[in-house]
């Protein structure tokens, strides 16, 4: 095979990858569930290791020639249970959503009830929303926040698990800003005699660098995406105590995949090495720092906060009082070269499709190397586009501005 480079081979794919990399460099991308991963993470999910199949686990694979395998999906396990304090370590499932199918399937049969946080309250799909396959498979009951605080309700959960008695109660979030107490979610568990499975999807970044308490050893199962603050490449993992680690493997394969993604799996050593270092928990301190800022200059600009803050890397914004839909918001500030999600805020009267708040996450921005004064600039910008949503020349100015700050902090330096 002639070696090409992807130019000359698809220049249609070259480009987009282009644009892509620009994108990622000119804009602010304040999107909370979303990183960026270093050079070494993607020279491994670029590598060879795609070519593999490895079906199995490390020493006991169903295909030849595994033995490069073994040393980086074992690097992976050792990796995670150190720097998570697991007992058992699943890095196989392809996405955050497959590792939460893996213990359902290996723990809740059919029709039996899950309990999580409701969708439109912060919680993921993946946690019994009607769409996705928690909600299809499995009877699902969902807890939520407090209409006057923006707090998860512990004392809803408690009473709904005593009165539905889930398998399983999941907690875990992807809009909620707030601390999560897991210990008291084992306790609830533990009174009606239900699983927890624990998702840190996002906080597990946190989570690794000791800034948001563990789900750990309160947890029967602890699930996360590697991409989110973490930083790693895309995919999910998936710790547990050791007593279930046989039924997790056996679910995960030959249950629900077949091929493990050997260059991803790879990457997620490499990810794993760096979430163990110092400049990692440094990283982590400064992304919360960051946060507190963004909301602290949202709110001194009027800007209301569910919750009225934020303890971890992300906030919600509840647009209502600014009279914008979260629809509009998302839509002016791409043209102000600034990346957000519209969000439904709990209790939101509008759809899904259009809602009245918005997500702000800084993981990205921290990665960048931006700090607390950025954080205000950004805050600035983010109020002078959303005065001005149908002004465009005044979007476009904005732009600029924030061109000429992502400037000064390039995704990837020398
Ligand atoms: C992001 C997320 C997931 C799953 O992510 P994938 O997109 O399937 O990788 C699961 N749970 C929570 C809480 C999340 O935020």
């Amino acid at each position: 095979m002639k070696s090409k480079s992807l130019r000359e081979e698809d220049p249609q794919v070259y480009q987009a990858i282009q644009n892509e990399i620009a994108r990622e460099n000119e804009k602010l991308l304040l999107i909370a569930s979303e990183n960026y991963a270093s050079p070494a993470i993607m020279e491994a999910q670029g590598s060879i290791f795609t070519n593999k199949y490895a079906e199995g686990y490390p020493g006991r694979r169903y295909y030849g020639g595994c033995q490069f395998a073994d040393v980086a999906e074992s690097l992976a396990i050792e990796r995670a249970k150190e720097l998570f304090g697991a007992e058992h370590v699943n890095v196989q499932p392809h996405s955050g959503t497959q590792a939460n199918m893996a213990v359902y399937f290996a723990f809740v049969k059919p029709g039996e009830t899950i309990m999580g946080m409701n969708l439109r309250h912060g919680g993921h799909l993946s946690h019994g929303a009607r769409a996705n396959f928690s909600g299809i498979f499995y009877k699902t009951v969902s807890y939520g926040v407090k209409p006057d605080t923006g707090y998860i309700d512990y004392d809803e959960v408690e009473r709904l698990a005593k009165e539905h008695r889930p398998r399983l109660i999941l907690v875990g979030a992807s809009a909620y800003p707030r601390t999560i107490d897991f210990e008291a979610f084992y306790r609830i568990a533990q009174s009606v005699g239900a699983y927890l499975l624990s998702d840190i999807a996002h906080i597990a970044g946190l989570v690794a660098a000791g800034i948001h308490p563990s789900p750990f050893p309160h947890s029967d199962f602890v699930t996360s995406t590697t991409h989110k603050t973490l930083r790693g490449p895309r995919g999910g993992l998936i710790m547990c105590k050791g007593q279930y680690a046989k039924a997790i493997d056996k679910m995960v394969f030959p249950g629900m995949q077949g091929g493990p993604l050997m260059h991803v799996i790879a990457a997620k050593a490499v990810a794993l090495k760096e979430a163990l270092t110092d400049d990692f928990k440094t990283y982590q301190a400064q992304v919360v720092m960051n946060a507190s800022a963004l909301a602290e200059g949202l709110v001194k600009r009027g800007f209301q906060l569910v919750s009225g803050g934020t303890d971890n890397h992300l906030m919600l914004v509840n647009l209502a009082n600014k009279k914008i839909t979260g629809q509009d918001a998302e839509c002016a500030l791409d043209k102000a070269g600034i990346t957000v999600n519209k969000n439904a805020i709990p209790f939101d009267p509008l759809p899904p499709s259009v809602t009245s708040g918005m997500r702000l996450g800084t993981p990205c921005v921290t990665t960048r190397g931006m700090k607390e004064a950025e954080m205000d600039r950004i805050a600035h910008f983010i109020d002078e586009a959303l005065k001005n949503t149908s002004d465009i020349s005044k979007l476009e100015s904005i732009k600029n501005e924030v061109k000429g700050l992502t400037s000064l902090f390039p995704i990837y330096q020398d």
